[in-house]
């Protein structure tokens, strides 16, 4: 399922600290990433694409807080819920931090508990969005009924091509490899083959087609597959 398993980037430049907060998050029941540097994250985030990021404030090179500045500039990464962790706890420093696009924060030591209390809070503020209608070319999807329309015609989807047609609105004009629409929309522990993306694309290409919405769904050659009301 696209929403059975959350995976979070740590990105920490202490070992120590970034293994504790990864077995806290394994105890909670979430996957984690770890990531080092922002550099590390950034080719996390291309690869993995992970559902929520911690992100240190100090870090080699460039600070949590002109990254996650960055990551609010870039269409792809913009939605990522960011939660900041940071040793400081000057209120103006916090609320620079939270100007910048951050949605959260957790000050220096912090416990399991308040981490796992805080990962779940925003996680729910973001998935609360996910109920919201998604109007992307002439494609209407509406996730609190499953439905899906183009203009006032209503597509028909088997459940595989809805969660795909699903997870490919929620994250347009990117490219994801055969394995990521794997582990993002079938889920992580199954193991099935990836020509398996390639049946359930054509399927959802075909019931598109009479709605001359077929060419949303791109494959990129040697890469993937994309979302795209581009052309
Ligand atoms: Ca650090």
């Amino acid at each position: 399922m696209s929403d059975g398993t959350i995976t979070i980037l740590v990105v920490e430049d202490e070992v120590a600290i970034r293994d504790m907060i990864g077995m806290s998050l394994e105890r909670a029941g979430f996957q984690w990433l770890p990531a080092g540097s922002t550099e590390e994250a950034r080719r996390q985030l291309v690869d993995k694409a992970p559902d929520l990021m911690l992100l240190d404030w100090m870090l080699p090179g460039t600070s949590g807080l002109d990254f996650a500045k960055q990551l609010r500039r870039d269409d792809s990464t913009r939605d990522l819920p960011v939660i900041m962790l940071t040793a400081r706890d000057a209120e103006e420093d916090m609320i620079r931090g939270l100007e910048g696009g951050v949605d959260d924060y957790l000050t220096k030591p912090f416990s399991t508990r308040e981490l796992i209390a805080r990962i779940k809070t925003v996680l729910r503020r973001a998935g609360g969005a996910d109920e919201t209608p998604i109007t992307l070319g002439p494609l209407t999807l509406e996730p609190s009924s499953h439905r899906v329309r183009a203009g006032q015609q209503k597509i028909e989807l088997g459940p595989t091509e809805y969660r795909l047609l699903q997870f490919f609105m929620r994250h347009p004009e990117r490219v994801y490899a055969r394995e990521q629409l794997l582990d993002r929309v079938w889920g992580r522990n199954v193991y099935i083959d990836d020509r398996t993306v390639d049946v359930h694309i054509r399927r959802l290409r075909k019931a598109l087609e009479p709605h001359q919405a077929a060419g949303l769904i791109q494959t990129v050659r040697g890469a993937g597959y994309r979302f795209s009301t581009q052309s």
